[in-house]
């Protein structure tokens, strides 16, 4: 057993995990966004007294060489060694590890990529993201940014269209995180035809033929099926399960996977982008996998 948290800019939600993975609810409250003691002394009063291990999904990049963080949305903990702080306060066992590589970990294990050796998960939704796993153990890398396909730059080298060019949240401009997401779409459609609309309206425009939905589409899936084929790729995944709001198109996820089949060296018969759920239970799954994992022997 162990209690698992999934935390993001408006919420930590916390729930105990058994060994069967299934996860029963603590409780949810209001993340502490402004007050480091306060944000810390939140998860402490979910978790409770015991000593259980504590697993952590997060919407930040862990870097593995100090375990400190760097997450945009929750100020106060960026910057902070966040598992070290909490051991040090609760004297119990912490893992911190960001929400895409514990949805990338319980797809993995538990999900569509069970019974796979090479695991690639995606997450389309406000923007994007993604973290890899290999014979059952998360690729982590020398930074912890291993399978952040949209932090490079964008490009439509099939349709020629020209991008707009945005400074990404992580200080570049013209990152596919810019274009690839909810958000994103969103932009494409207001720069390729001056028309203000949210998602699913571009969407389901997009499926009834309406010809400046059906261009912004083209184009979408030139830049996100793209950059997707090349981190394909490199990696060579057997199954790329995408999860996120958009995902929960499943016409979407099937016009990205004809455009990354068509664009990998690789030749595939059978579909490799299938879409999946990546809401909160993923996090608190995956977060609970890997303090499992990394228990001491
Ligand atoms: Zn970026």
């Amino acid at each position: 057993m162990v209690i698992a948290f999934d935390i993001g800019g408006t919420k930590i939600a916390a729930a105990r995990v058994g060994a069967d993975m299934t996860a029963s609810e603590i409780g949810r409250v209001p993340t502490p966004i402004r007050d480091y003691d306060a944000f810390c002394a939140a998860i402490a009063d979910l978790a409770g007294p015991g000593d259980e291990p504590i697993g952590i999904s997060i919407a930040g990049v862990v870097d593995p060489r100090d375990g400190r963080l760097t997450v945009a949305n929750i100020p106060c903990a960026d910057g902070r060694p966040l598992a070290g702080d909490l051991e040090a306060r609760l004297g119990r066992r912490v893992r911190v590890l960001n929400d895409a590589k514990a949805f990338a970990l319980a797809e993995a294990t538990t999900g569509l990529g069970k019974g796979h050796a090479s695991v690639f998960a995606v997450i389309v939704g406000t923007g994007v993201g993604g973290a890899f796993v290999l014979n059952g153990r998360l690729v982590m890398g020398a930074t912890g940014s291993a399978g952040e396909w949209g932090h490079g730059p964008a490009a439509a080298t099939r349709t020629g269209a020209a991008l707009p060019i945005v400074r990404c949240g992580c200080g570049q401009p013209g990152c596919v995180d810019t274009l690839g997401g909810a958000r994103g779409l969103e932009r494409l459609h207001r720069h390729l035809s001056d028309i203000e609309a949210d998602s699913p309206a571009i969407l389901a425009a997009w499926q009834q033929g309406e010809p400046d939905a059906v261009r912004t589409l083209d184009v979408y899936l030139d830049v996100v099926g793209g950059a997707l084929a090349n981190t394909v790729n490199i990696l060579d995944p057997d199954i790329v399960p995408i999860g996120g709001g958009l995902a929960r198109n499943p016409a979407l996820i099937a016009a990205i996977d004809a455009e990354v089949r068509a664009r990998t060296l690789g030749r595939r018969a059978t579909a490799l982008c299938v879409p999946t759920e990546a809401g909160p239970e993923k996090g608190l799954v995956g977060a609970a996998l890997h303090v499992s994992e990394t228990a001491p022997s």
